[in-house]
Order: C-alpha cells, then structure tokens, then sequence
C-alpha cells in the first residue's frame, strides 16, 4: 500500500492547510528543530486511527487541535487526509472501486473524531484494519519515533512479537478474533439464560 499524499489542516503546528506529494521511493523529512518534523509523523498515525494520547505527545485527544499562538487564536478542528494508491485494489471490497483511496479523519472540539474512507462515513475500527491488513497502520515499525530503536532493544519477547505480528500484517486478524470470542461469550450467556427460563417454565 503506497501513500501519494499527506493533507493536513489545522494539526498541531499545521494550522494553515498543507498539502504534502509523497513520491515513489525514500522520502525524506528534513528541517531546523521544532519545525514539524515529528508532528507529520503523528498526523500520520492520528489519521490511521491511533487513539492513544501519548502516542501523539499530548495529554488528551483533543491536543492535536491547533493551540494557538501569539498571532494566532486556536482553532475548532483538526483534519488530516491521507492519500492511498489502490491500484492493486488491496482495500476492502466495499472501497475499492476507485484507483485512489483518501482517508479523512477529523476532530472538532467536545465532539471527538469522525472517519471518511472514500468518502463514506465509517468507525475508526474500519480505519485501524484498512490499514493493519495491508501491514502497515498507526502502530507500525515503518514508522520509527525518537528513542523507539532503544526501546526495541530492551522490550520485552512478547512485546516484540507484536511488532512482528504487525509487520506481517495479522494484528487484524487478532482484533478479529478477540471481537469474534467476546461475541460468542455473549452469546453463550444468552443460552444459558435461555436455559434457566426453560427449566422455570419445565
Ligand atoms: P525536533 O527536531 O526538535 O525533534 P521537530 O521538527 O520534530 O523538532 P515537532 O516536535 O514536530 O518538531 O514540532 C514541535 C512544534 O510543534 C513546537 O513548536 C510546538 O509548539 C508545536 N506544536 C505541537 N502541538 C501543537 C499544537 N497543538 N498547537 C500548536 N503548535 C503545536
């Protein structure tokens, strides 16, 4: 799955809309400290549907919203588009009648995040999987945070096999399996609530 472009409008230090080609091959990101260099990266794991607060150096979700500075009130929102080369058609079916796949996620104040794949209103799971089954996604090891090399040195075995298990691209299938064994526990709960009904009316 190759990403074309990056728009970003209102994230973090991006207040006014930026518009980023991605071309083929190594990209580059290079500029003085503090310039943003690190906030592209979290846009593009905030876009993937990464939800941990964190992860994006902020203490609550909503942080990602531009502050504000001297010159500048803050702003209501924050979106971050991302483009995606679906010409090998690698989307879900339901996506994938078009060459060209945008990402949309956006956040307004008080009013949390709402996700656009193609342009169709969807959760942010639908998000997370688009992108965990093609082997890349908000918490993959393509993407590598400051101090994140060290931290893999001295993880421990489980919390590699993750990263493994994400460069494979089988996380989806976990997250799969973990909402398809809460499905079942509920539903043998309803059975045996059933069979408690029966035997009172036995
Ligand atoms: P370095 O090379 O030092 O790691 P960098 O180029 O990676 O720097 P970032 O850490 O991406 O830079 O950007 C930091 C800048 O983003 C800071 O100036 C900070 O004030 C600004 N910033 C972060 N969050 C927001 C926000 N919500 N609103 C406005 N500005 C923000």
């Amino acid at each position: 799955m190759r990403f074309t472009r990056l728009k970003l409008n209102g994230f973090k230090s991006f207040v006014d809309p930026t518009d980023l080609v991605i071309a083929e091959g190594l990209t580059g990101v290079v500029g003085p400290n503090g310039c943003g260099k690190s906030n592209l990266l979290e846009a593009l794991r905030w876009v993937m549907g990464e939800n941990r607060p964190s992860a994006m150096r902020g203490g609550g979700m909503e942080d990602v919203i531009f502050a504000g500075a001297a010159t500048r009130p803050a702003r209501n929102f924050a979106e971050v588009s991302l483009q995606i080369d679906n010409s090998e058609r690698l989307a879900p079916a339901e996506f994938n009648d078009s060459d060209i796949l945008d990402v949309v996620r956006r956040i307004t104040r008080d009013a949390g995040s709402a996700y656009k794949i193609g342009g169709k209103d969807v959760r942010a799971r639908d998000v997370q999987m688009l992108f965990a089954d093609a082997s890349t996604g908000a918490h993959s090891p393509a993407l590598v945070r400051q101090g994140q090399i060290s931290e893999l040195i001295n993880a421990k075995p489980r919390n590699r096999r993750r990263i493994l298990e994400e460069a494979a691209g089988i996380s989806g299938l976990y997250q799969r399996r973990h909402e398809a064994e809460l499905k079942l526990n509920g539903a043998e709960q309803n059975l045996s609530r059933v069979d408690d009904v029966i035997e009172q009316l036995a």
